[in-house]
């Protein structure tokens, strides 16, 4: 069963919620039952650290062709 983190337009109560994703646009919200929730995409590390090389300056790389 996935889950969601969820926050509520109303009362900005953050809360999780664990269902079908059928059922996801159901929920309401815990605290003051407001159907106006969305979700809360929290930060994905997705292949964000790569890159940077450090070495690397101008065209006089010796160790790397091209970069
Ligand atoms: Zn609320």
């Amino acid at each position: 069963m996935p889950t969601y983190d969820m926050v509520c337009q109303d009362c900005e109560h953050k809360f999780t919620v664990f269902c079908a994703i059928s059922e996801k646009e159901k929920q309401v919200c815990p605290k003051c039952k407001s159907s106006k929730i969305s979700q809360r995409f929290t930060s994905v590390n997705i292949g964000g650290s790569k890159g940077g090389g450090g070495g690397c300056s101008g065209s006089s790389c010796a160790g790397c062709s091209g970069c």
